[in-house]
């Protein structure tokens, strides 16, 4: 049995565990440990690095088991760990909110462009690459000239702004069929299996530079941070 521990709380750096399974895979061990802090790569949000027993692993989701795994990362291979073997578990605490706070900037910036009326193609939340795709149902003029991309990107700042300055809640529950939905409070609600950060006043340093249309796509790259706690 696994538990999904960053579901629950973004900000767990560390935790004492066990291991719940091993075995192997394309020939090298992994391990599954019980309190499982380590967010695998998925949802356009990168993986964690994590560490057990002081031995570096890269989490990685096996669809097959319904697990999330734990393989070496970098030169050193994992030790042989056992099941039921107590361990400490520890995330990359610096890195995991940087990453929560450029998925949940990707969520907020999906519902500012919702609220102009067009629709989600695509979305990267990586550092470095992050951007929110959208296609505009009905003709949108203010996309056909370079004036009017920067006031359709100043529209959204404003609303992202608002929403930061409000500093509304993020917050999640199943749904009947299961789905974990995460809600951006009044805004904005998605099945999503990523983290994020606990409100929007976490989120510091948006940068949206004016928009792009490409291919029919309205492009929105982006980046965010946590502010500094
Ligand atoms: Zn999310």
């Amino acid at each position: 049995m696994q538990v999904p521990a960053y579901y629950a709380d973004t900000y767990e750096e560390q935790a004492l565990t066990q291991v719940t399974a091993v075995g192997e895979r394309d020939g090298a061990p992994w391990v599954a440990v019980e309190h499982c802090l380590f967010h695998p790569q998925g949802g356009g949000q990168p993986a964690d690095r994590g560490w057990i027993d002081g031995h570096e692993i890269a989490p990685v989701r096996d669809q097959g088991l319904g697990l999330v795994v734990a393989v070496a990362s970098g030169e050193t291979a994992l030790p042989v760990f056992s099941v039921g073997q107590p361990v400490k578990v520890r995330i990359d605490l610096p890195l995991r909110i940087a990453h929560a706070a450029l998925h949940t900037a990707g969520h907020l910036i999906e519902a500012a462009g919702r609220a102009q009326g067009w629709v989600l193609a695509a979305s990267n939340h990586f550092p470095g690459q992050a951007r929110i795709e959208f296609t505009a149902p009905r003709p949108d003029a203010r996309l056909e000239t370079p004036e009017g991309r920067e006031e359709a990107t100043e529209a959204l700042r404003t609303q992202v702004a608002d929403a930061i300055a409000q500093d509304l809640p993020v917050t999640w529950a199943n749904d009947a069929e299961g789905r974990r939905i995460v809600h951006l409070a009044h805004l904005h609600s998605a099945p999503c299996g990523g983290t994020h950060v606990r409100s929007l006043g976490d989120l510091a340093g948006i940068v949206l530079p004016t928009l792009k249309v490409k291919k029919g796509r309205i492009r929105l790259s982006y980046s965010a941070a946590h502010r500094e706690r």
